[in-house]
């Protein structure tokens, strides 16, 4: 009888405050894929995540829609990375933003340095990668409060998760002699995870897919990869791959399949989650180098 009143009661509850109110999620806009995956995993079933930058798309060349300005006026949060990631588009995006929460997902990181800028791609450690996690976590707690306990406890969750995968990447890359640990990728976004994890990523582009190579800039790369006996050249899903074609032919080193830098795949892809990012990478660079 008292578990009869008790549905009832919860049913008057629900009529009261209306079907949608009882599980309103928040609705989130982040700039890119892999800031998206984060949130989704921090955020759980209380949570809209749209990513304005689709799987395989390349922030650095970034052109913002009308749907992505609707997208951002709908969000309570919008979650960028900062450190220069979005360029002139980081302006649009918090206007668009209107009453939202604007969060720069990267606070607190320590940022490597290329030529007087800040290295955007700071996910690509791990470490970094908690880092984005708590903050997204404090951010949605901040508007959100109610589900304070849940997003305390997915962050854990995936937090635990993110600290396996630390131990995963370091156990592979000590699989690769210490003098093969170095490559070539299209554009500079691996730096924080050749620092962390002590392998040598060298790039024509510089620290974004917009910069265009030099000759010179071409022609001493292709010199480095014969005098160092460079193992391995790998494209990325988000540059140009003719670029490395090229300097793969003239340098005589194998192209060695692709990385993923800036952004996820969609689910069929190889990366559709930040982990499945990282694993991929991982696993790409230890066919190509460990031998
Ligand atoms: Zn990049």
């Amino acid at each position: 009888m008292q578990r009869v009143g008790r549905r009832f009661a919860a049913a008057v509850a629900m009529l009261v405050a209306g079907p949608g109110l009882a599980q309103q999620k928040v609705d989130i806009a982040a700039s890119t894929t892999v800031l998206a995956d984060l949130a989704r995993n921090v955020g759980g079933d209380h949570v809209n995540v749209v990513s304005l930058v689709g799987p395989n798309g390349d922030i650095h060349s970034y052109v913002p829609s009308p749907a992505d300005a609707k997208n951002l006026a709908d969000a309570k949060l919008v979650i960028l990375n900062g450190l220069g990631l979005e360029g002139s588009t980081a302006q649009f995006m918090r206007s668009a933003a209107k009453g939202a929460k604007v969060l720069v997902a990267s606070d607190g990181i320590t940022p490597l340095r290329l030529d007087n800028s800040p290295d955007p791609h700071a996910w690509q450690s791990v470490a970094n990668a908690k880092t984005y996690v708590a903050n997204i976590r404090d951010a949605l707690i901040a508007v959100d409060p109610a589900d304070k306990s849940v997003f305390e406890a997915n962050a854990a969750v995936y937090l635990r998760q993110l600290d396996a995968l630390d131990a995963e990447v370091k156990a592979a890359i000590a699989t690769i002699p210490p003098q093969r640990r170095k490559l070539v990728t299209t554009h500079d976004a691996f730096g924080y995870l050749g620092t962390a994890y002590g392998v040598e990523f060298i790039a024509p582009h510089g620290v974004s897919t917009e910069a265009e190579a030099s000759a010179r800039d071409v022609a001493q790369i292709i010199a480095q990869i014969r005098a160092q006996k460079i193992p391995a050249v790998f494209l990325e899903n988000v540059t140009d791959p003719r670029l490395l074609a090229r300097i793969a032919h003239e340098s005589g080193a194998r192209i060695s399949g692709t990385l993923y830098s800036d952004a996820l795949t969609d689910a069929n892809g190889p990366a559709p989650t930040y982990v499945e990012m990282m694993r991929h990478n991982v696993k790409e660079l230890v066919g190509a180098l460990a031998r």
